[in-house]
């Protein structure tokens, strides 16, 4: 495997889909159960867009694809993703 980068790579292209901090949000990969904060996978950049693996058992989590002016989010390596909800006042 290449070099990686960490789930941070991932804050200023996703900060276009979500309103809040999704590297901040705890994600659950689909094939090993692991729950961490997204900015904990292993971000591949040399791909056709960045590939975020699991830190765990390199599971792809998520896929960003910028395709002209369209961005392709895929997150089907996820089994969940909890974000903080818009307004929250907790912790
Ligand atoms: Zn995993």
């Amino acid at each position: 495997m290449p070099n990686h980068l960490d789930g941070n790579a991932l804050a200023g292209v996703l900060s276009e889909v979500f309103t809040t901090d999704v590297t901040a949000a705890r994600a659950r990969c689909g094939s090993c159960g692991r729950t961490s904060p997204l900015a904990e996978a292993m971000v591949y950049p040399d791909a056709p867009g960045l590939v975020a693996r699991c830190a765990s058992c390199n599971h792809i989590l998520a896929v960003v694809v910028t395709a002209g002016e369209h961005l392709i989010l895929s997150l089907a390596g996820l089994d969940t993703i909890e974000l903080r909800a818009t307004g929250s006042t907790d912790g």
